[in-house]
């Protein structure tokens, strides 16, 4: 991000990734809600919809409100763990009825204060996730997996802040975003020989590209996040960082691929928009080394 998009910066304004992109988010989600649905979503209907593409696809009892459901067991939890979402370092018998109260409590209070500080991200969070599950793990903070897209797993312990469930929250939605892209779209290729590895932006470990290529979105959201809510000197390490991971994503290797416009000031590009004339990078856009699968995966 340069300076001036930083200085851009304004809550009810909408960044230029795409996947940050409310409205971008949105044709995408109807895309997929389209070809899985097979009927097209209004813009009343478009969260149940999509919410029933993702229960079809993951075959999995997702909320279909417009707001994400907050659970702490049920079938989510007994889904997560069976598809190693969640671990099993906590047992449910010590996860107390008042710690999943206050759990819960903690996530409504996080939504609360996204909303209040970007309501655009709150909305895209909205979308994209459909159950936010609450549960202990001495091994992680939480996460997501591709396998069960809509849900969203936190551990909101008592010493995290509304600010830091907002974070994650918009961390799992960056993931999930760039899935339902790689799934409309196409952002990896699979292609044998395209295989290569980078530092991550975020864990500052070698992972394959495309974990790298996701870290490095997750750390541009966050990024602008902390920006937004003023916290300009907690922003260093990730920045040089994701430096670091997005010049190992520009390897040579990746020249024969394509121009990946999601660090374009045009909003409204997707992913996988053609280099018109030369093909090797230009100005601050990313790259990926072959387009693939377009809606193959569907
Ligand atoms: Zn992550």
């Amino acid at each position: 991000m340069s300076h001036s998009q930083f200085a851009a910066l304004e809550r009810g304004t909408q960044p230029a990734f795409f996947y940050l992109d409310l409205n971008d988010t949105v044709r995408r989600a109807a895309l997929l809600t389209a070809v899985v649905r097979k009927k097209i979503p209004t813009v009343e209907s478009l969260k149940r919809e999509y919410a029933r593409a993702l229960a079809q696809l993951n075959d999995a009892p997702l909320n279909t409100a417009r707001q994400p459901r907050i659970v702490t067991g049920g079938p989510i939890l007994r889904l997560a763990r069976a598809r190693a979402l969640v671990d099993k370092s906590v047992l449910s018998s010590s996860y107390r009825t008042e710690s999943r109260a206050m759990a819960m409590r903690h996530v409504q209070h996080g939504l609360l204060f996204l909303s209040l500080q970007h309501p655009p991200l709150r909305k895209l969070c909205d979308l994209m996730i459909t159950d936010i599950l609450c549960w202990p793990s001495l091994e992680s903070r939480g996460g997501s997996v591709r396998g069960l897209l809509g849900i969203v797993w936190l551990d909101p312990s008592d010493g995290l802040t509304s600010l830091d469930i907002a974070e994650s929250l918009i961390h799992e939605m960056v993931h999930l975003n760039l899935d339902l892209a790689d799934m409309t779209f196409g952002l990896f290729t699979r292609a044998p020989g395209s295989h290569f590895e980078s530092h991550s932006a975020v864990l500052g470990r070698r992972r394959p590209y495309y974990q790298a290529f996701h870290s490095a979105c997750v750390a541009v959201g966050i990024i602008y996040f902390r920006l937004l809510v003023g916290m300009h000197g907690e922003i260093d390490w990730l920045r040089s960082s994701l430096q670091r991971c997005t010049c190992e994503l520009l390897t040579p290797g990746s020249l024969h691929g394509i121009r990946l416009e999601c660090n374009s000031r045009r909003p409204g590009v997707f992913p996988g928009t053609p280099a018109r004339s030369d093909p090797r990078p230009q100005g601050p856009c990313l790259w990926v080394p072959i387009p693939v699968c377009l809606t193959g995966c569907l």
